[in-house]
C-alpha cells in the first residue's frame, strides 16, 4: 500500500515489522560477512522503512537501522574509537531521485555557494577502513564497526602491498576508504574453498570482510585484498579543498586511489558519469555497486555536516539490482 494511504497507527505496525527483519539481515551481513538475502532484498526493504519513517517521523524508535551504522565489533578483537564518526551513505535508485537530493541541497545551502560541483566516484563494493598515520608513519589501522567503535585490524592491514607504511610527507591523519577483493582473486579464493570443501563466499564484498576481520595475519596476507582511499576524518593538515583535490593528494602522499572520479558541473555530467561506469561495470578488475556523488569544495561538506547516520552532502545511487546479478553471473561464466 502506498505510504500516503497509511495512518500511523498503520505505519508504526508495519515498521515495528520490518526492523527486525532488517536487523537479522544486518548481523548475518556485517558480523558473520554471510549475507542471508540479496542486496537488493535487503534494499528495498529498507527504503519502505526510511520511506514510513519519513511520512510519520514520530514512529522513529531509536533501535532502527535507519538510526545506525549498521555493523558491531567482533569480540575477540581489539575495539578501536573512531573520534569523528565513520558514516553510511543515503542511496537512491533512480536519476530523478538523485536530482530530487540535488535540489533539496543546493536549497539547504547559502545562495553564495549554491554554484557548486560535484565530484563523482565509484561505489566500491568492499568495507570501509580507516588508516591512522602519526607524523607520517603508519600506527593503527581498523574498519568501521558501528561508525563510533570499529575493529583494530591494524596487523592485518599492513600486510597489504597498497598501504603505505610512511608517507612522503610526515602528517598526522586519518585517512578512509575501502578495502576489497578484486574478482579474480575472488573466484580464484571460491574455487579453492570449493576444492578444500569450504563454504564459498557470497560476494567480493563478504570475501574482503571475511580476510580482513581475522586473528591469523597470514590468512590475510593470502588473499590478495587491495585498497582505494577516498576520505580523511580532517581536512586542516592538507594542502587542497576540494574532493576531487584530496584524491590527487592522497595519492600523492603515497596511497592508492581510484583514478575513475570525475568532476560534475551539473546533473547532465553526473548523468554521462554513471552511464559510462553503467557500461564498463562488468569489465572493470573490481565489484562496483553503484556511484557517490561528493560535493566538491570540502568547506562546504563540513558545513553541511551529518545526520546521525549519513553525510549531507554526498549519497549513492544504486545500479538497479539485474545488473547486479547479471555482473555476479559475468564472473561465474568467466571461471
Ligand atoms: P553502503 O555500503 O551502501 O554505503 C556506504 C559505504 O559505501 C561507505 O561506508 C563506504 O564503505 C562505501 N563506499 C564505497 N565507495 C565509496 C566512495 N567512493 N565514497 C564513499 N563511500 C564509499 O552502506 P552500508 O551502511 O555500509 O551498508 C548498507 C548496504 O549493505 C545496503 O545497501 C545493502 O546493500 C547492504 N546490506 C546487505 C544486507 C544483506 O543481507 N544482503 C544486509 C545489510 C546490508
Amino acid at each position: 500500500k502506498p505510504v500516503k494511504e497509511l495512518t500511523e497507527n498503520q505505519a508504526a505496525t508495519e515498521a515495528a515489522d520490518l526492523r527486525p527483519q532488517l536487523i537479522a539481515w544486518g548481523r548475518a551481513y556485517y558480523d558473520a560477512d554471510a549475507p542471508s538475502v540479496e542486496d537488493d532484498v535487503y534494499d528495498r526493504v529498507y527504503a519502505r522503512l526510511v520511506a514510513l519513517e519519513t511520512a510519520f517521523p514520530n514512529i522513529v524508535t531509536p533501535e532502527s537501522p535507519t538510526q545506525h551504522v549498521g555493523g558491531t565489533t567482533r569480540g575477540d578483537l581489539p575495539k578501536v574509537n573512531h573520534d569523528i564518526p565513520m558514516l553510511s551513505l543515503g542511496d537512491v535508485f533512480s536519476i530523478d531521485e538523485l536530482k530530487e537530493f540535488d535540489a533539496r541541497l543546493r536549497e539547504n545551502v547559502d545562495e553564495a555557494d549554491r554554484d557548486f560541483d560535484y565530484n563523482c566516484e565509484l561505489k566500491i563494493d568492499g568495507l570501509a577502513i580507516n588508516l591512522h598515520y602519526e607524523n607520517g608513519k603508519f600506527v593503527q589501522g581498523s574498519t568501521r564497526g558501528n561508525g563510533r567503535i570499529g575493529e583494530d585490524i591494524t596487523a592485518n592491514l599492513e600486510t597489504l602491498p597498497s598501504i603505505p607504511k610512511v608517507l612522503t610527507r610526515p602528517l598526522t591523519i586519518d585517512v578512509r576508504g575501502e578495502c576489497y577483493m578484486p574478482k579474480q582473486a575472488f573466484l580464484d579464493l571460491n574455487e579453492r574453498r570449493e576444492a578444500e570443501g569450504k563454504s564459498p563466499f557470497a560476494n567480493p564484498r563478504n570475501a574482503a570482510a571475511g580476510s580482513l576481520r581475522q586473528l591469523d595475519v597470514a590468512v590475510t596476507r593470502d588473499r590478495k585484498l587491495a585498497t582505494f582511499m577516498y576520505n580523511i576524518a580532517d581536512y586542516d593538515p592538507l594542502d587542497t579543498r576540494t574532493q576531487s583535490g584530496l584524491l590527487d593528494e592522497l595519492a600523492e602522499l603515497g596511497f592508492s586511489t581510484n583514478p575513475t572520479y570525475q568532476v560534475a558541473h551539473d546533473m547532465d555530467d553526473v548523468q554521462a558519469y554513471i552511464d559510462t561506469y553503467t557500461g564498463k561495470r562488468s569489465d572493470l578488475a573490481y565489484g562496483i555497486d553503484g556511484i557517490v556523488i561528493k560535493a566538491n569544495p570540502l568547506p562546504l561538506q563540513r558545513e553541511l555536516g551529518a545526520t546521525v547516520k549519513v553525510p549531507r552532502w554526498a549519497i549513492a545511487y544504486k545500479f538497479p539490482p539485474e545488473e547486479v546479478q547479471t555482473v555476479v553471473r559475468d564472473i561465474e561464466w568467466t571461471v
